[in-house]
């Protein structure tokens, strides 16, 4: 782990990558351009299928491996430690049963996502109940399943408690708090600002007594939840949330005069790396910076629940499409493309704060080269904005090239928006020398109608 892990940081401190593996991902580079190659060679992508989701399996697995390495080489032995993935990250039932495979488990924050780890085959000790809204029917599920739940709110807790009176739980209960230490880069992913909608905010009149409070009159509340932001968070703010968090549990410790809270959830939000194919910041520079700002964390007195989505699963996706059309407009070079909104909401309504690498390659998968032109990669949706790059130089894409959005593997083509009735892409796993395994079909016309009221053709007439 040592070597890996500084091999890591060499890497890390540069954005450009320097050839190493591991840190500058030259290895996954090489991965995908042999999938994109075999991907069309095989037919998985072409004209009748112009657009797929690939992921890499390896990659994966080696993203999982450096979690558990990165924790396991700075807690000390026999901490008991549960790396649980947000579901919402990548919701794909392979996705979480490869992932359980690797020791990873799940954090859910809805009752769809819950029946995905479910599906993936979680156990309820692998898995944690996170969400702003949830209802009774919810709570009483995740509690007569023995599933940890962290409370967000003075009312969801007293709906907890009510539970509790009314029988009794296998599942770890904690409150989620807002160490309120500010936000970071893009607004709708900071979630320790002042105001955030999430957790007791703890900086508010009042709040801390009351959650040391809470705490003090129910002996079953064992566990502390933050989680401070999702990427454009520096990683020395998620440092100080998780700080603030562990003061907390001390001084509720010290309150109670036992060790009442056992367990924190330090929550995910590991920035990703969208400029390059390196991996930075890596999980082993994020453990050691909590090490060394919060020793108490890892001495052995507390467990570890940790939270991530993005930084697990973003670099190992891929959306390609064709290329349908190339053509000029206003001086411009455009190619229309089969991925746009419906793959990348978020950066084609937010370019400025989602900007995507995109990869060329031509008709046969290989990837391209040739001179540097500027041009616009757009996608098939019936509006203007709908641009997946804009004025980005790159290889001219031609007819019946492709295009690759590259670190789409959380939060993209998981993620379909429906609008035009675009049709859900298939998604593939893929390991090297071409092999392929389904991990999502292609969405049909047909089940496009059926999802629109097809059955309901009559009900407003
Ligand atoms: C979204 C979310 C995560 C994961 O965030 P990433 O940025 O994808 O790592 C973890 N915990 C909670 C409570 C979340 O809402």
């Amino acid at each position: 782990m040592g070597a890996q892990g500084e091999a890591e940081e060499a890497a890390g401190s540069g954005m450009g990558g320097d050839g190493q593996e591991g840190g500058s991902g030259a290895g996954r580079a090489a991965r995908r351009d042999e999938a994109v190659r075999a991907a069309v060679e095989q037919g998985l992508l072409g004209p009748a299928s112009p657009i797929v989701g690939l992921l890499d399996v390896t990659g994966i697995r080696e993203s999982a491996a450096e979690l558990r390495a990165a924790f396991d080489a700075v807690v000390a032995p026999g901490t008991p430690v549960l790396h649980a993935f947000a579901v919402k990250a990548t919701p794909l039932v392979p996705v979480l049963r490869l992932l359980r495979e690797e020791g990873v488990g799940a954090e859910v924050a809805s009752p769809g996502e819950l029946a995905l780890a479910r599906a993936a085959g979680l156990p309820p000790a692998m898995t944690v109940l996170d969400s702003p809204a949830k209802t009774p029917a919810e709570l009483r599920e995740a509690l007569s399943l023995g599933i940890a739940v962290n409370a967000d709110n003075p009312q969801e807790l007293a709906r907890i408690d009510a539970l509790m009176l009314s029988g009794t739980s296998r599942s770890p209960l904690g409150i989620r708090v807002n160490p309120q230490v500010g936000g970071g880069s893009i607004e709708a992913l900071s979630t320790a600002t002042a105001t955030s909608k999430f957790g007791v905010a703890l900086r508010d009149e009042g709040a801390r007594e009351w959650v040391v409070r809470a705490y003090l009159d129910r002996p079953w509340l064992t566990r502390l939840h933050a989680h401070t932001g999702s990427q454009g968070i520096p990683l020395s703010l998620m440092v100080k949330g998780v700080a603030e968090t562990y003061g907390l549990a001390e001084e509720i410790n010290r309150r109670a005069g036992r060790h009442q809270v056992d367990t924190l959830d330090i929550g995910g939000g590991l920035p990703v790396n969208f400029a390059s194919d390196a991996t930075t910041p890596t999980y082993a520079q994020y453990a050691r910076m909590l090490a060394e700002a919060v020793p108490g964390l890892f001495d052995g007195r507390y467990g570890l629940v940790t939270e991530f989505g993005r930084s697990l699963l973003a670099k190992h996706g891929t959306v390609v499409a064709r290329v349908e059309y190339a053509k000029a407009s206003g001086g411009r070079a455009v190619a229309v493309t089969h991925a746009g909104v419906q793959v990348a909401a978020r950066t084609v309504y937010a370019p400025g704060s989602w900007p995507l690498r995109i990869a060329a390659y031509d008709a046969k998968g290989r990837v391209k080269d040739g001179p540097v032109v500027v041009q616009d990669v757009a996608g098939p949706a019936c509006f203007a904005g709908d641009l997946l790059a804009e004025g980005r130089s790159m290889p001219l894409l031609e007819q019946g090239d492709y295009a690759a959005a590259l670190d789409t593997g959380a939060y993209y083509f998981a993620h379909h928006y429906a609008y035009n009735s675009l049709v859900r892409p298939a998604v593939y796993g893929f390991w090297p020398e071409g092999r392929f395994a389904v991990v999502r079909r292609a969405q049909s016309v047909e089940e496009i109608v059926a999802e629109s009221g097809g059955a309901q053709v009559d009900a407003l007439t």
